[in-house]
Order: C-alpha cells, then sequence, then structure tokens
C-alpha cells in the first residue's frame, strides 16, 4: 500500500499579487502555459471591465497574451466551467483581476480547488489609497501558494508595493473620482517611503 504522505492530490489555490507594475499579469499567464504545455485542460476568465487591448485576451504591459472569457461575475465563471465540464474535465481555472469580481468568487475558487482544479489567480492588493482590495484580502488567507511580486519604485528605484494614482501630474486625492477620460491619469509603483497617501 502506498504511504498516505506520498499519496498527490491535486487541487489548490495560487495567488500572484502586489502593486502595479510587478509583472503579475506576466507571471500568470506563464503558470497558465506551463499547464497548457503538459497537455492539461486551461481555462482563463477575466472581468469584462478590463478591456485595456482586447475583450477575449488577458494582456500584460509588455504584450505577452493569453486567451480567456470575459465575464461579469462570479455566476458566469460556474456557467461557463458546467458547460465546459460535459465534453472535458478542466483540470486549470485561471482568474485574472479577481479584485474586480464580486465576492461570490473566494468561495467558489475555493469550491473549484477542493474539486480538485488548480485554481491560479491573479489580483492587486491594494486599491491607490492603500487599502486592501476585496477578494485578494481572503484568498491571502485562503490560498495554499501566495506570491507577492514588488515592483520597481518609479521615483527612487527602491522595492515598491503601493500603486500611486497620479492625476494631471500629482498624486490623485482619495475622493477624485474612479474613472475618468483616458489620458488624464496614470498609475506609479511606489515604494513605502515616495508613495504619498491621498487625502
Ligand atoms: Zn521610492
Amino acid at each position: 500500500m502506498l504511504n498516505k504522505n506520498l499519496q498527490k492530490k491535486v487541487g489548490w489555490i495560487e495567488l500572484i499579487t502586489g502593486c502595479m507594475f510587478a509583472g503579475k499579469t506576466e507571471e500568470f499567464i506563464r503558470r497558465l502555459r506551463r499547464h497548457s504545455y503538459a497537455k492539461r485542460n486551461v481555462i482563463a476568465f477575466k472581468p469584462i471591465m478590463d478591456d485595456r487591448y482586447s475583450v477575449d485576451k488577458i494582456s500584460s504591459h509588455s504584450g505577452t497574451q493569453l486567451e480567456s472569457y470575459p465575464v461579469k461575475n462570479s455566476l458566469e465563471i460556474i456557467k461557463k466551467i458546467n458547460e465546459l465540464d460535459k465534453t472535458k474535465k478542466i483540470d486549470v481555472i485561471g482568474i485574472d483581476e479577481i479584485q474586480f469580481f464580486d465576492e461570490g468568487v473566494v468561495n467558489l475558487v475555493q469550491e473549484f480547488a477542493d474539486k480538485g482544479i488548480i485554481v491560479i489567480v491573479n489580483g492587486l492588493d491594494k486599491d491607490f489609497k492603500c487599502e486592501p482590495f476585496k477578494n485578494v484580502d481572503q484568498l491571502l488567507v485562503q490560498a495554499e501558494f501566495v506570491d507577492k511580486l514588488l515592483a520597481i519604485c518609479h521615483s527612487c528605484g527602491s522595492n515598491a508595493n503601493r500603486t500611486q494614482r497620479i492625476v494631471n501630474g500629482k498624486p490623485a486625492a482619495a475622493n477624485e473620482p474612479i474613472i475618468l477620460v483616458s489620458g488624464e491619469e496614470q498609475y506609479e509603483a511606489r515604494c513605502r517611503h515616495c508613495y504619498i497617501r491621498p487625502k
């Protein structure tokens, strides 16, 4: 009989997190690709609101892309998985920008992992006010594997784990509207010393 400790059970959660410009999306794509190369059935989702470059691909700032299903909420993820499950068993699920999903997504990824699926999720841990983002705050606790990636501070070159929102060339105030006409705002990675807390 096989030693119990040697029996390998599959199914867990991997969280990739950190601030902007840390290379999270590239890491996310890399991990999913490894499973695709090994002929596992991989499926990736992203919230429909992120249409930075295309509606059916996850794109990193450097241009790496991965096919993905844009969905409105966690219910649409279940629907799609159930639909696909009829023809093939899903081995790996990737969810990008998980901080923008409804909070039901946390239970959902737990259930997938319980069922033996490898769930790889990607998301920002803090908003521009340096407050925890929903879903990622929970997954930091629940995930088996957590990787917090650091960026390089755009001001001083030190290790950065914060995202500074810049509007019209200045750090944005806390009450600045969230949606602005594109081009007026940008983001910078900042270390704790260069980050200016929005008031
Ligand atoms: Zn700095």
